[in-house]
């Protein structure tokens, strides 16, 4: 039987098959030998041990199209990062952060801004003027209102998502209206205070419905990425990749030198500030991180 592991704990993964439910498996020594761990997302064959219990062994798993560092898993498709449009207004540092990374891991990103029954129209063009020539698709979404629901789920569709985003967002009120069994926890912080102590947090697919799971992600906000460099940030800024070949400068850091393509790209309004500044604050922080 073929499924998907959902979730990966203590030496048990439970793998999901679309139409019989979830299988409690151990993976069998086969993999000890071949150094292949079976991570949270793998397509899997099963022998069920026991229907009624819903036991079985992974036996195999089936080839990976991709897997990320961070979070560890495999075959994602996408990721959906999640932000308030205002309450709390969108820390666009760390956004930008998520999308290095994810960019660097070659994982396609849509934006998100929730909770736009919050916001004015002129807002909402601010908000899509920083990100407009970055490469990314921008939704806005408000789980009160349930507005832009049809066209989230339609990105969802058969595709395994990674979502991710601060606390206080929405993103439980969201994943609550997609699938409404999966009963995430909304706005209720003593319990959430209390899970992030006792618990940690692993990261779990959860079934939307045919072919479609989403990941909660767990917060991963640190750019330390092994193979990620200062030098090469600027890579990962789709809106900058135009102007680098006119920097005087091989190597540039785009941020000290004179003559710099990205800075006078900075200067002609065509790389948005907010954009540049946030390169320049990552670019620092990788350049620390490499002296530990
Ligand atoms: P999470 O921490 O990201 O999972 O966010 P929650 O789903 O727990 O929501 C945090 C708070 O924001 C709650 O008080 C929600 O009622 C509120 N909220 C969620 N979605 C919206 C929205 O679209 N509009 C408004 N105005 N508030 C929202």
């Amino acid at each position: 039987m073929q499924g998907k592991i959902i979730k990966g704990i203590a030496g048990f993964y439970y793998v999901h098959v679309v139409g019989s439910g979830v299988y409690e498996c151990r993976a069998k020594g086969v993999f000890r030998n071949r150094k292949m761990k079976p991570l949270v997302g793998d397509n899997v064959i099963i022998d069920v041990l026991d229907e009624g219990e819903k036991k079985g062994n992974v036996s195999e798993i089936l080839p990976r199209k991709n897997e990320l560092i961070r979070p560890a898993v495999a075959n994602i498709d996408q990721a959906l990062l999640i932000f308030a449009a205002a309450k709390p207004t969108p820390n666009y540092n760390l956004l930008d952060r998520f999308l290095v990374m994810m960019r660097y891991q070659k994982v396609p990103v849509t934006i998100c801004f929730n909770k736009s029954d919050l916001l004015e129209e002129t807002e909402v063009e601010q908000i899509e003027k920083i990100y407009e020539n970055c490469g990314f698709p921008v939704i806005f979404t408000s789980t009160k209102k349930q507005h832009g629901i049809e066209p989230l789920k339609s990105l969802l569709k058969d595709k395994t998502s990674a979502v991710a985003g601060p606390s206080g967002v929405g993103k439980s009120s969201m994943v609550n209206l997609l699938q409404p069994d999966a009963n995430m926890e909304t706005g209720d912080i003593s319990r959430k205070i209390e899970r992030g102590k006792n618990t940690t947090r692993h990261s779990e697919l959860i079934h939307i419905e045919g072919n479609t799971y989403i990941m909660d992600t767990p917060g991963f906000s640190s750019l330390n990425i092994p193979g990620l460099s200062a030098e090469d940030l600027w890579k990962y800024y789709e809106e900058f990749l135009p102007y680098e070949e006119n920097c005087r400068f091989q190597g540039c850091s785009h941020i000290h030198e004179p003559d710099c393509g990205i800075k006078a790209a900075l200067k002609e309004g065509r790389i948005h500030p907010n954009r540049y500044e946030n390169y320049v604050s990552l670019y620092g922080e990788l350049r620390e991180n490499r002296r530990y």
